[in-house]
């Protein structure tokens, strides 16, 4: 039977809807909306396409938006600089660096520079801590995303198999806390695994699989359990086509629900984005 698909589109919808009214009552108590500032230095294409999504995800919510672009040849220090003073601007509740910043210019730096009571993108140490005790409202946007997803399915994690294919820093690692805060036994796939040739040991007993590698049908369908819940975060272009982790027509045989590419985790991305920056700005004074 073919699995249920999780539509990404849908649940962002639904997510918006709920910020935007959260919004509006934040409004009339406070006389003014959240406030997101994005700062690009240098202007590149692939940032373009995040910034004009962002401006229009803050605008469906009524977020206000702004976006700062400085030169190319900004120095590390005028960077720096800049994001010192959005700090301390009241006004600001939530910032976002785009990347990529220029080459030759520390970004782990400038992000790590951004107040933890203002980091949008939820990647500063302070509050990826948080996730570690259990204790966050505010976290990396992928891995909210597939968070979401998850309770969209109304899937119960206590004591289930999960297993995750990908360590990154904004995906892998600040999931498998949020998976082991809710008692999933959570198993973490990385590149190790997959060169000793144990990966699909790994995926065929996961109840929840979530893959983020990077690398087009890595995950073969056959290899998925029945009546699994597959969330593929993977995005990767093969020819003209944009294409998931996970080989999308077998495993979609096997699972329960599964996620597409596009039109699932991404579709949420932006929208946690606008969710972190409201609970930033509900802590502020
Ligand atoms: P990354 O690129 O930083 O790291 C890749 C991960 O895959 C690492 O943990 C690595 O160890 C692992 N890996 C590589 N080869 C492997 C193999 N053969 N077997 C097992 N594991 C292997 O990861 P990332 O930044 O989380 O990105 C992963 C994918 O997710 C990319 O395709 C990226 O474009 C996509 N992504 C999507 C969104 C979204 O909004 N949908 C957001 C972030 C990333």
């Amino acid at each position: 039977m073919a699995a249920v698909l999780l539509d990404g589109k849908v649940i962002a919808k639904r997510l918006k809807e709920a910020i935007k009214q959260e919004v509006a009552v934040l409004k009339s108590k406070r006389g003014r909306a959240p406030k997101l500032v994005a700062v690009e230095v240098g202007q590149n294409a692939s940032s373009a396409v995040y910034v004009k999504a962002q401006k229009k995800a803050a605008d469906s919510v009524g977020i206000e938006y702004e976006l700062k672009v400085v030169p190319q040849e900004t120095s590390q220090d005028e960077a720096e600089n800049l994001i010192d003073g959005l700090n301390n601007d009241k006004s600001v509740s939530a910032i976002i660096l785009q990347m990529p910043v220029p080459r030759g210019m520390d970004a782990k730096k400038l992000v790590n520079l951004i107040s933890p009571e203002k980091d949008a993108e939820g990647m500063h140490p302070q509050n990826l801590g948080k996730i570690l005790l259990g204790r966050y409202r505010i976290g990396p946007c992928t891995a909210m995303a597939v968070m979401e997803l998850l309770e969209s399915t109304k899937v119960n994690l206590y004591g289930k198999e999960a297993v995750i294919v990908g360590h990154s820093e904004i995906v892998g690692k600040p999931l498998s806390l949020m998976l082991l805060n809710k008692f999933a036994t959570t198993t973490v796939c990385h590149i190790g695994t997959g060169e000793r040739g144990a990966l699909p040991g790994h995926v065929k007993r996961a109840e929840i699989l979530i893959v983020a590698v990077g690398k087009a049908g890595i995950i073969k369908g056959d290899w998925i359990k029945d009546g699994a819940i597959v969330i593929d975060v993977g995005i990767n272009k093969v020819g003209d086509k944009i294409v998931g982790d996970v080989e999308f027509a077998g495993a979609s045989q096997k699972a329960l629900c599964i996620t597409q590419v596009p039109g699932g985790v991404g579709s949420i991305t932006t929208t946690m984005l606008m969710r972190n920056t409201v609970e930033l700005f509900k802590t502020q004074r």
